[in-house]
């Protein structure tokens, strides 16, 4: 069924791309706009059949739209809304995708304060390491969860089919408050993130990287496989939820600082209570996982 006859995609890249394909493929769509940032990577996108066409313009792209997606990194997400608020049509619903939802909701009311009935954010909580429209993929979204953070502006038709779209993507849908949101994926994505940027940047600065990189397995890549991720699209994150991220830092810190004490102290019996602590929440977390591991996904 039909849900959107003209969708815009603004930054059509792994997420952007993964909901056009998702919603193309079930026939939820009649025809999908591109915008960019630069026209390479929209022509690739045309060629791999992920838009049916380039916008000349956020005049021409927002003419008759239904949904426009905002899928750019969120340092992005202010410039985009001031290029596009003279050209929003009354029915068009404005959503986006970014990590952090704080940021977002101050650039809606900074920029679209006439039109915050329709500006629904949103974030999937999927992803890959990899960026651009070839690592687009219409499965992205299945067996994984949406958290929307809709505005008390909003209205509940324009939430309702948000949740729509994302479901016909195969996602699981939740709603939460963009503050809560911040501070929960600070904890458990943007600090995980940090940890696995900096401990990769740490060895590959000292005199011996390449015999440490040589020697290193899957524990060292299973830690690290996130510090392959867009290196834009994470500094922006960072600078976006800056406050809640610090406050994680400083809480991992202090426990670095116990665990270190209880090594400094050879406390094998308080370290291996730590490790088994440790170990039952990640195996129940596994278990109670939508995809049933957790694994795959940058996010
Ligand atoms: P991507 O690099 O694959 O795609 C981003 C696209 O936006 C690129 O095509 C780029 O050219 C375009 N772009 C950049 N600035 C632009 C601008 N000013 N105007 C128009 N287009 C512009 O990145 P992605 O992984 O698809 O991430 C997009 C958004 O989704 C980010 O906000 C990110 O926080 C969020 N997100 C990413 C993941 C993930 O794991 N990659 C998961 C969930 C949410």
């Amino acid at each position: 069924m039909v849900l959107i006859d003209k969708l815009v995609i603004c930054g059509v890249g792994l997420i952007g791309g993964s909901f056009a394909l998702a919603l193309r493929e079930a026939g939820a769509v009649g025809r999908i706009v591109g915008v960019g940032r630069s026209r390479a990577p929209l022509e690739r996108a045309l060629e791999l059949g992920v838009i049916d066409e380039i916008a000349t313009g956020w005049e021409n792209a927002l003419d008759g739209a239904g949904f426009v997606l905002l899928a750019v990194p969120v340092g992005q997400v202010e410039a985009v809304m001031v290029a596009m608020a003279p050209h929003l049509q009354a029915q068009t619903i404005v959503s986006d995708a970014g990590s952090t939802k704080g940021d977002m909701v101050a650039a809606a009311y900074g920029h679209l304060a006439a039109h915050l009935a329709r500006v629904v954010p949103a974030h999937p909580i999927a992803g890959a390491e990899k960026s651009g429209v070839d690592a687009a993929n219409k499965d992205l979204y299945r067996q994984r969860r949406t958290v929307v953070t809709p505005l008390a502006e909003n209205d509940p038709a324009a939430v309702a089919q948000v949740k729509k779209l994302w479901e016909t993507c195969g996602a699981q849908v939740s709603e939460m408050a963009a503050r809560e949101h911040d501070r929960v994926f600070a904890a458990v994505s943007h600090l995980p993130h940090l940890l696995a940027f900096g401990l990769v940047h740490e060895l590959a600065g000292r005199a011996n990287a390449e015999l440490l990189f040589a020697n290193a397995a899957s524990g060292f890549r299973d830690f690290t496989r996130i510090a392959g991720s867009h290196p834009e699209m994470w500094r922006d994150i960072c600078q976006a939820n800056r406050q809640a991220i610090l406050g994680e830092l400083d809480q991992y810190l202090s426990e670095l600082a116990y665990v270190r004490a209880l090594l400094f102290a050879n406390d094998g019996n308080r370290l291996e209570k730590l490790f088994e602590d440790a170990r039952r929440a990640r195996t129940d977390w596994g278990c109670g996982q939508v995809d049933g591991g957790g694994g795959g996904v940058a996010e």
